[in-house]
């Protein structure tokens, strides 16, 4: 597949012609084009060194010097090693536990946690046969209490009532105890967001992590985030043992590099992506396909 990176590096070449052959500075020289589209797609700049380090390690063993075509073969490493970056073999949601098995959501406001528990309760219902209750523990915004419950429906799935002045370890408590009760499979617990991060929030969803031990903690986060995701996924991190990654908004008009930069400093696989704002709109995430669409 021709990428505009591609036709970059075909061009650099023929500039080249006239040389003999190709030379380690005329790999430098290609790598930089490789470095300018990693951050054209807004992959977060220290994240980007890493990245060219390992592939400048492979370029540089034959298999670029050597070659008949050295940009389309630097592209094919950049393809795979993105992909290998980005990838893991299972992705979809891992519900080994005693049930209810319990899937934590965490992530900002307007990342689109809401919209993907309803989006995973409808997969879950239809592509795995389970029973879902989902819970709100965002005691900040009745709204999005409200939402959570239109879209539970929207999904075919049961949403557990919450109120404001609750704390959110109550609720969750109550919630497990009814799903338990009532033999669910699944309960979905989507928590507050905050437009930026702070302690308070931090400590909030680690107590509910504490006090649920789910078998996913989910870490949300929005494609169109760009550099701004590597200090988000950083603070989640370190609050958090995040199990899988789901980004939304890829059918927006970003390049996506936000995964490769979420990917590298989470560990955590990106298991699904958001491409619209219907609540069939869930994908498995391929990690191939998005390599060529963060290189353009
Ligand atoms: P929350 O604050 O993290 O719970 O975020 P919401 O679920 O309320 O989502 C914030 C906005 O993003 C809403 O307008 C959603 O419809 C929208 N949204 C969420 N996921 C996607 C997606 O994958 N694609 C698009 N286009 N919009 C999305």
């Amino acid at each position: 597949m021709a990428s505009a990176l591609t036709d970059k590096l075909s061009r650099l070449v023929k500039e080249m012609r006239g040389q003999a052959r190709i030379t380690e500075s005329n790999v430098q020289d290609m790598l930089r084009e490789v470095r300018m589209a990693l951050l054209e797609a807004d992959v977060a700049l220290p994240v980007v060194r890493d990245f060219i380090a390992r592939v400048k390690d492979k370029a540089l063993g034959q298999e670029v010097l050597g070659s008949l075509k050295p940009g389309q073969t630097l592209v094919s490493i950049v393809n795979r090693e993105l992909a290998a970056t980005m990838g893991e073999g299972i992705s979809d949601i891992n519900l080994a536990a005693q049930p209810p098995a319990i899937i934590l959501m965490a992530g900002l406001q307007g990342a689109g946690k809401t919209t993907t528990t309803a989006k995973l309760a409808k997969h879950l219902i239809e592509k795995r046969k389970k029973k879902v209750l989902t819970v709100s523990g965002d005691v900040y915004r009745p709204a999005a209490i409200e939402q959570l419950k239109t879209v539970t429906k929207q999904a075919g799935a049961e949403w557990f009532p919450s109120t404001p002045d609750q704390k959110p370890q109550d609720i969750a408590r109550a919630a497990l105890d009814y799903a338990k009760k009532h033999y669910f499979d699944v309960l979905l617990v989507d928590t507050a967001g905050r437009l930026a991060i702070d302690e308070a929030l931090m400590k909030e969803i680690k107590d509910l992590h504490a006090t649920l031990n789910p078998v996913e903690t989910l870490f949300v986060v929005d494609a169109m985030q760009g550099q701004d995701a590597i200090n988000t996924a950083k603070a989640f991190k370190e609050a958090l043992p995040l199990t899988g990654i789901v980004l939304t908004k890829l059918d927006g008009d970003s390049r996506g590099g936000a995964a490769l930069s979420v990917r590298q400093i989470t560990g955590a696989p990106i298991k699904f992506a958001g491409v619209s704002e219907k609540i069939d709109g869930l994908e498995v995430f391929d990690a191939e396909r998005h390599a060529g669409r963060i290189l353009g």
